[in-house]
């Protein structure tokens, strides 16, 4: 067997490829050609009565035409030389004779002769055409199925077997993808499975991942697969010696190397990006997490640390209004570090996906009267105007979660808007849901950043950082409530400046 690199090899390879196609000589249109002849025969037989022995010509001549258009030229110039031989054995004076006596059949044999060489000749350009065309409608064909499964592939994992099955099935052959791992080679996909590359194999494929095509013996084929960065991989092709590749399935081969190339470097560029895009934001988040967790750990931890050393150095003689004050400054300030730690478990817990959720009919009343009693000392410089319809029918949700997503909610809107003020806490029912709606008196939310503020560390504007907080409140509220099967949305008040936002959880069924 000659391995293919340098010239000799190659020319002995195509050499061997196309004695083997000669081998596989199909007998099948001479026999039929025959046949043709043999029933122009027997039809010749049966008009002979009624008919002069030279126009038999024309009952051969339609199965020259026959054979013609459908077998193209040597089956029917077989068929044309077939026929004469019988038509003047059979037929022309003097029968079961090759002699013949009349000078006008021989003239008659002759213009035969030329008649079907034409015929055969013009059919056999119909069919070449007629077969290219074809030939050219399939090709099509598969090239827009190839393209269009692996358009569909998202990601180089669905994408590299979906290009070797694809491949494999539409030539019928074995398919490989290799690519660059380390010093050599790896095999990434195979159709109909991923194997073993002996050593000739894998000599073969590293020569094409070094830009030269190789083939082995014609049968086993290795195609670098190129882009504008260089080759990126191999695509190996193997067929059994007996089913060679046509020049139209090598032609049509090298497209599919070519769109697969393209298709390889589009989803390996997408995934760098994507790669790229989530180490962003992961460095993001993590840098988001060290500023809040170093501000909101240690500017309550300063503020105890502080009253409680005031407190040591003032000793029992103390203003006792002023102990009060320093007693009470730490207890908010440890309240505020225990809400902080409360926030990092739930997010930790929401994330991990290890939430337990009871759910279960819950009176919404219930959990806003249990969140405004957590958030009774937090306002006491706001006041609140809660309505709630009498008739409100019982959600369906855990009560810990919506207590905690209301109470976040108060918090926010207590931080957010200035003392005096008003937060508004009203439901109502929907469709099949009820709505609830928790509304303030401050600057609003800024209208591009009503999706961005339930993301994890999100503080939108600079005065918020000031403010206590984590941002972790707003994403803790939409994680409970898709845990529960509900929404929440963030928006402005329409009849004054305020932030609004509104929940929404199904009505639980008796
Ligand atoms: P935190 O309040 O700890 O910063 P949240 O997740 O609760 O975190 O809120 C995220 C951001 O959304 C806040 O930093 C703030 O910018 C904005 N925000 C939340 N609630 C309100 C509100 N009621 N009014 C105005 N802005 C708000």
């Amino acid at each position: 067997l000659a391995i293919s690199g340098d010239t000799t090899d190659e020319q002995l390879g195509a050499g061997l490829r196309a004695a083997v196609r000669g081998l596989s000589f199909n007998v099948w249109p001479y026999l039929t050609s025959a046949g043709m002849v043999a029933i122009a025969t027997g039809v010749s037989y049966l008009i002979e009565p009624i008919i002069a022995p030279s126009n038999l010509s024309l009952v051969y001549l339609t199965a020259v035409l026959f054979s013609a258009l459908r077998y193209g030229l040597w089956p029917s110039i077989t068929a044309a030389m077939l026929g004469v031989l019988v038509w003047n054995y059979l037929f022309l004076p003097p029968k079961f004779s090759m002699a013949i006596d009349d000078p006008q059949d021989v003239l008659a044999l002759l213009l035969f002769l030329i008649v079907s060489l034409v015929v055969s000749n013009l059919a056999a350009l119909k069919l070449r055409q007629s077969e290219a065309i074809a030939a050219r409608a399939k090709t099509t064909t598969q090239l827009y199925l190839f393209s269009q499964k692996i358009a569909a592939a998202g990601s180089l994992s669905d994408l590299l077997p979906i290009i070797t099955q694809t491949i494999g099935t539409m030539l019928n052959c074995e398919a490989l993808l290799l690519f660059p791992a380390g010093d050599g080679l790896q095999l990434s996909a195979g159709h109909p499975q991923k194997r073993e590359l002996d050593i000739v194999e894998l000599s073969l494929a590293q020569a094409a991942m070094n830009g030269t095509p190789g083939s082995l013996a014609g049968r086993l084929l290795f195609m670098p697969l190129r882009s504008q960065r260089g080759v990126i991989g191999v695509l190996g092709v193997d067929r059994s010696l007996s089913q060679l590749l046509l020049p139209d399935e090598e032609r049509l081969l090298s497209i599919f190397v070519d769109q697969a190339a393209v298709a390889i470097e589009r989803t390996q560029l997408a995934e760098t990006i994507d790669q790229a895009r989530l180490e962003a934001e992961t460095e993001r988040l993590r840098s988001a997490m060290l500023t809040s967790i170093s501000h909101d750990l240690r500017t309550p931890l300063t503020t105890i640390m502080a009253a409680h050393s005031m407190l040591r150095k003032q000793g029992e003689a103390g203003d006792p209004s002023i102990r009060r004050e320093l007693f009470e400054q730490a207890e908010n300030e440890a309240e505020r570090l225990d809400r902080f730690i409360g926030n990092l478990i739930d997010m930790t817990q929401l994330e991990s996906g290890k939430m337990k959720v009871n759910l279960g009919p819950i009176e919404v009343g219930d959990a806003l009267e249990s969140a405004l009693a957590r958030a009774s000392h937090l306002i006491i410089r706001h006041s609140t105007e809660i309505d709630l319809p009498l008739d409100l029918p019982m959600v369906t949700a855990d009560f810990m979660l919506l207590e905690q997503v209301l109470f976040n909610l108060i918090d926010n809107a207590v931080k957010y808007a200035p003392q005096d003020t008003i937060v508004s806490i009203s439901a109502s029912t929907g469709d099949g849901t009820v709505v609830i709606g928790v509304a303030d008196q401050g600057d609003g939310i800024p209208s591009d950043a009503t999706e961005i503020i339930f993301d994890k560390f999100a503080r939108v504007r600079f005065e918020d950082r000031q403010r206590p907080g984590t941002g972790l409140g707003l994403a803790i509220c939409r994680g409970f409530l898709q845990a529960m099967g509900g929404t929440i949305f963030a928006s402005n008040r329409k009849d004054q400046p305020g932030a609004l936002f509104v929940i929404e959880l199904a009505i639980s069924k008796p």
